[in-house]
Order: structure tokens, then sequence, then C-alpha cells
């Protein structure tokens, strides 16, 4: 790979609070790092207090630049200039008043795009920056972000500078907990000895249980964090830089290792550990499928571990709802992470819980009463089955064992869920004798977008007309059919059926794990039929993809006939109802009903239809249709989905196709011209033909 295309190597130096020292450590650091051979460059990426200055090459150097480059002064100096500043403002405040005064508005993700350009531009290239952050830890950059936003965004360790002084320990503790926190690595600390009256005013006993107490936590903490103590120093002569860069050589070792045998070489051989270790979804162990390192995400970008950043088509999988990383879904993981992860839910309940069951049956259709928490959509949908053949029973039913699903349908991946998926993509044939044998009908014929043909329900007519007492439920996903082959159909469909099933005596179970939760745009797929079913599944955007959970929800009679003479429901995760996913779902719930869900799934239908309606013209493709947030290309035949995935990761967008299908279910929060950019990729790739030559992959 060439030099200028290297992921970022860089380390935070950040301050516990301002005028700690940060820029001294620095400095420091940047003396000991060049004298171990490092080409090493400490970058301002914000400084504030300086009268604008001209960050051209050969420019003199003013504010803490001038300060990195005096601590270097009398070192042989390589080509690579020694400091750089990205940004400045005159106001010596926080970032977010100076910027203000000048009318500039500033954002996290903006100045982390800003170090990145800097790095690969920088010339000679440089091994590692040292990034020196404006004021303390939550010093802000706008009214929502602050400097960790930047810091994580950038996903550097970071050096935490605190002054030894009373109150150093709350300091740099509070700090620490802020960095752990975001899920950021501590390089080291480095405690700077205070001017020698303050010394004095703190007593050196303080100062010293300070050093030990600080260096006990992070052994036990931070175990692999360097902690370095660095003395005042006379700094007008280079003896006093090179007094503070001995100080910091320990921490500037560690660097060196780190950028001798970086993390990036690790992270490049991850696909190669990967394939000698770990099995993919509907993957094979032996012809290994091609693979990207994640490594962050941030609002609707996958970051990889190279530091290209992806725009995310597809909500992994139906679940992130609102993007990666919202920082009410974190706060809320976190605090209930704090207050209990788990207890069993046999014999004990929680609010987490409760609530969350409570919100998620008053968003249902009406009718449903009850709700069972299952660990996965799959196992939702064994619930789901199982509570119909429960039913049944309890209504003295017991020839109904049988489950009637339309073609093209996909419930997941269990035995019980699998028999209800498609036969044919869902290779019933390759588990013959394990999976039990189901009722099948066509497809729902009718399109969403066309007039409704009562045809469409003849053969589920002529299934019930055959088989009508021996059924316990129909299943199937209202209005869209997904995995299976992502198909919109008629509402009207949905209210047909559910007459013939109370007509026949048969529970009708909704699949809402990838239709729920607005992507259809409607709440629930069933209210564009209006239709209450039986027992309703739903899963996925529940947590707003952060954590699994899923639920079933059945109507009062469903549950009292299950329940009948005493009996019980035969199903108890181990994990149910966990609060941390219950916790977490509660606040993607506020999200969406606090939100502006219908707009955002409305504005993505507009502009998925504008941007996916030229495919239409090329060669190979047999259908263009959108619903709510879901945009689908359907070719003649299957595309070869390896090629793709290479084609779409050097566009800079996250596409998964499989079958016959390139689709798109970006976050309800992408902005317009990201939906344009994954929309002009998948117009490309068909364009151009990559999607040719079978090679296919599976969806969930
Ligand atoms: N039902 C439907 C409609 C689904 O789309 C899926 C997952 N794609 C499932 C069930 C299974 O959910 P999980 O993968 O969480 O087991």
């Amino acid at each position: 790979m060439p030099e200028r295309e290297a992921p970022l190597r860089a380390v935070f130096v950040a301050g516990a609070g301002t005028d700690v020292g940060k820029t001294v450590v620095t400095a420091g650091l940047l003396r000991a790092l060049r004298g171990l051979g490092v080409a090493a460059q400490a970058v301002k990426p914000l400084q504030t207090g300086v009268a604008p200055v001209d960050t051209s090459p050969g420019a003199p150097l003013a504010g803490d630049a001038a300060v990195y480059a005096a601590a270097v002064a009398d070192l042989p100096g390589g080509a690579l200039a020694p400091a750089a500043v990205l940004r400045t403002f005159a106001l010596p405040a926080s970032p977010f008043l100076a910027a203000s005064e000048e009318g500039a508005v500033l954002d996290a993700a903006g100045l982390a795009r800003g170090i990145r350009e800097h790095w690969t531009r920088v010339s000679p290239p440089a091994e590692l920056l040292l990034l020196e952050a404006a004021g303390g830890l939550l010093a802000p950059l706008n009214a929502r972000e602050a400097m960790l936003d930047l810091m994580a965004r950038v996903g550097a360790p970071v050096v935490l500078v605190v002054r030894n002084e009373l109150g150093a320990l709350n300091h740099a503790l509070l700090s620490l907990a802020a960095l752990q926190g975001r899920g950021l690595a501590l390089a080291g600390l480095a405690v700077v000895e205070p001017p020698r009256e303050l010394r004095e005013a703190s007593g050196a006993r303080i100062l010293e249980d300070n050093i030990r107490f600080l260096r006990a936590r992070l052994a036990q903490d931070w175990p692999g964090a360097v902690l370095c103590p660095v003395p005042q120093a006379e700094l007008s002569a280079p003896q006093g830089w090179e007094r503070i860069a001995r100080a910091l050589l320990p921490l500037a070792r560690a660097l060196y290792e780190a950028v001798k045998a970086p993390d990036a070489g690790k992270a490049g051989d991850m696909e190669a550990r990967d394939h000698a270790a770990l099995w993919h979804p509907y993957a094979s162990a032996t012809r290994l499928p091609p693979l990207e390192t994640a490594a962050l995400s941030h609002e609707n970008r996958i970051v990889l571990a190279d530091g290209r950043e992806l725009i995310d088509g597809m909500s992994s999988w139906w679940a992130a709802v609102h993007g990666y990383n919202h920082p009410r879904l974190t706060a809320a993981l976190r605090a209930q992470a704090a207050r209990m992860p788990h207890v069993m839910f046999g014999g004990l309940t929680h609010a987490p819980a409760v609530t969350l069951g409570e919100r998620l049956l008053a968003a249902m259709p009406p009718g449903l009463v009850r709700l069972f928490f299952a660990d996965s959509g799959s196992v939702a949908v064994e619930v789901a089955l199982k509570m119909a053949l429960q039913c049944q029973q309890g209504r003295g039913e017991r020839r109904r064992t049988r489950f009637l699903a339309p073609r093209g349908g996909y419930h997941g991946d269990t035995l019980g869920a699998m028999s209800v998926c498609d036969p044919v993509t869902g290779m019933h044939s390759l588990f013959a004798g394990l999976v039990p044998q189901q009722l099948f009908m066509e497809r729902p014929a009718c399109r969403f977008d066309a007039p409704f043909a009562e045809s469409a329900l003849s053969d589920a007519r002529r299934i019930f007309a055959g088989h009508g007492d021996e059924i316990a439920a129909v299943i199937l996903e209202p209005v869209v059919q997904g995995a299976g082959g992502m198909w919109f159909y008629h509402p009207d469909y949905l209210r047909g059926l559910a007459d013939l099933c109370r007509k026949a005596g048969a529970l009708l179970i909704f699949d809402e794990i990838a239709t729920g939760f607005g992507r259809t745009g409607r709440f629930f797929a069933a209210e564009w039929a209006g239709v209450t079913p039986d027992i309703l599944c739903c899963g996925k955007a529940l947590t707003g993809g952060v954590l699994t959970l899923a639920a079933t929800a059945c109507t009062a009679a469903v549950a009292e006939d299950i329940c009948r003479e005493g009996r019980v429901f035969m199903h108890g995760p181990t994990f149910m109802g966990n609060p941390l996913a219950c916790a977490v779902a509660g606040a993607s719930l506020d999200i969406l009903e606090e939100g502006h869900w219908q707009e955002q799934v409305a504005a993505l239908e507009r502009q998925l239809a504008h941007g996916l309606a030229p495919c239409r013209q090329f060669e190979g493709v047999s259908d263009v249709r959108v619903l709510g947030a879901i945009g689908v290309v359907e070719m003649e035949a299957p595309v070869n989905g390896r090629a793709l995935q290479r084609f779409f990761v050097e566009r800079g967008v996250w596409i998964r196709p499989f079958g016959k299908l390139i689709y798109l279910m970006p976050p309800y929060i992408t902005p317009p011209e990201d939906v344009a950019q994954l929309c002009s990729a998948v117009a490309e790739a068909v364009a151009a033909g990559v999607w040719r030559t079978g090679d296919t992959q599976g969806a969930a």
C-alpha cells in the first residue's frame, strides 16, 4: 500500500483540564519520538487564542506550533516539519465560543476529516501524528459535541495529561472514566509536576501519593498504559526540553513500538485470522467469503480498519434505523449496564422489560395484549409457532398441527422457522427429515402498487378447502417479503387472508421482524391493511440495531386458550427480557416516538425512487420497486455478490446484494446526498454489468 494511503497513525494528547501542561507534554513526546528515529509530527487540529496564522509550509509558526518547533530545534531535523496547525481562532476560549465569534461552525466529523486529510497530504509522510486536543475532554466544539467526540471519531489512543496537585485524582479519574465510556484506548498518563509554589501548597506527600495511586489504578484498569511523571524544567534551553523528553521516554518507547508493529498490521490480517477461525452467515468454510474489517461506526457510516468510510445502505440487515452509535442508545445501554445488566426472568421482573412491553403493545395493532420476549427473530418465530400450537391444543383442536405460509417467505434459520420459509430458497431438501413438512401457497401475486385482484387469494382458498382443519396458523410477513425476495404486495391480500383464517379456525401470525418500526412507511406493516393478527413477531430494529432482542405478542384469546386448565406456555430463554436490550429498545422507541421517522422514511422513499429509476433502462433489470425506506433493483438472473461487494466498497458504499436482488434500506437518518451516492453506485454497477455471473450470497 503506498504510504499516502496508509491508515492514520496518531495519538491524541488530551488534558484532564485546561492549562495542565498538554503542550509541553506534546512537545516533549515529539522530541523523545524524534530521538528514537520516529518521523513524528505534532499537530494542533484546533488552536484558539492565536491570531489567524498562515498555515502554508514555510510560514512562521505561532501558538503551540512554535513550542513544538522549539522543543526539537537542536535536533538534526528531517524534512518533515515538526508542527502543523489545522484551524485557528483568535479568541482564547472554548472552540465553540471561539469559532462562533468568527461565524464558524465546528463539527467532530469535519475536524476528523481534516486530520485524515492532513495525514494523507503531509510531505514527506509522517509515521505518527501527535494530536494535541484543545481544552479538556468535554470542551465544547458546538452545542452538542465536545473534544471527546472528535477523539472518538479519530479513534486514536490517548495520552492523558494531568497536573499533579490537590484534586488531581478526581480530575484524572473523571477523565479516564470519560475515555473508557467512549471506548478510547489509553496509551499513557503524563502527570505534570506543578510550579514550585503550588507544589509546596499541595505538599510533597500528597503529590507522591497521587502518583502511587494512579500507577496502581492504571495497572488494574488500563494494563499497557504507561505513567510518566513530568518534571518542571527551564524551557528556554535545549537541556530543559531534553529533561522533559527523558521523563516521557517510557511513553515514547511504547508509542514507538506501536508504530513499528502497528495495529494496522493486525487489522490487515484480520481477514486471514477470521478465515482461519470463524464462520460467516450463509458462507463456506473452505471457499472463504471476502471480508472487510469494520473498526468504528458513526451515524450512517461504517469505518474500516484502514480508515476508509463506507456509506451504509443496509442498516445492518434492517436493524440500525437510527444509524450507528446514537448517543441516546449508547447512554441507555451504559446507564443500564451500571445498574443491572441482566437477571433471570423466571420469578423476577424489572422496569426496563415491563415498560418496554407496555409500550410495544400500545404501538401494535389493537387487540394484542400480551408479550413474550425472545432473544432473536428466529426465536420469536419459534415462540409464535409454539403459541399457535398450544393455543389450538387449548381449544381442543389437536389435529391442527400444520402451518400454511406463502412461497417466497423468510422467517429465520432455526428448525421451526425454517420450515415455514420458502421451501426452495429455504433449502428444505437439505434438511429433509429434520424440517417439519408445512403447507405452501403461491406468493401473493398482487403488486403493492397495482389494483388488487381477488384471484391473488385463490391458492389460499384452495388449500384451506383441502386442509382447513389441519392448519394451526398461517404465518407471513405483512406487505413486504424480505429476505425471501424483497417483494411488496397489496395490503388487501392480508384482509382477505385474515377473513379466510377466521372462517377456517386457523390463527394468523404476522412476522414483522423486518417490517416493524417504520421501515415500510407505517409503524407496523399490518397498519397498511388495518388487520390485527392473532400473533405478531418483531425484532431487528427493536433495539435500533444495538443488541439482539425480539418479541412475540398475542391476543387475549390466544393467551387464554394456551393457559386453559392450568397449562403454561412452554418456552423460557436464559436471557429472556435482558435489561440491557430492553433499556436500549426503550431509548429507540423514545427516538421513534419523538422523532421524525415518518418524514424521514417518506423522504427516503422519494429519494430512492428518484435515484434508482435510471436502473430501469439497463439491460438485465427485471424490476425496480420502492416502498418506504426500501429500494430494490431486481435482476433477471442471480447477481455476483462477491464482485458487487468489492465494487461497492471501492465506491465508498456498503451494499450487500443477494440472489437476483441489489437493494437498499439505509438508516432513516441518511442525508439525501448519501442516498444519491448509494443509488448511483447501484446504477453504475448495473450499467457496467458488474452484477453478471452468479456467485450469490445469502441475506438475513
Ligand atoms: N423473520 C424475518 C421476516 C426476518 O427478516 C428475519 C431475519 N432476516 C428473521 C425472521 C430472523 O431473525 P434473526 O436473524 O434475528 O433470527
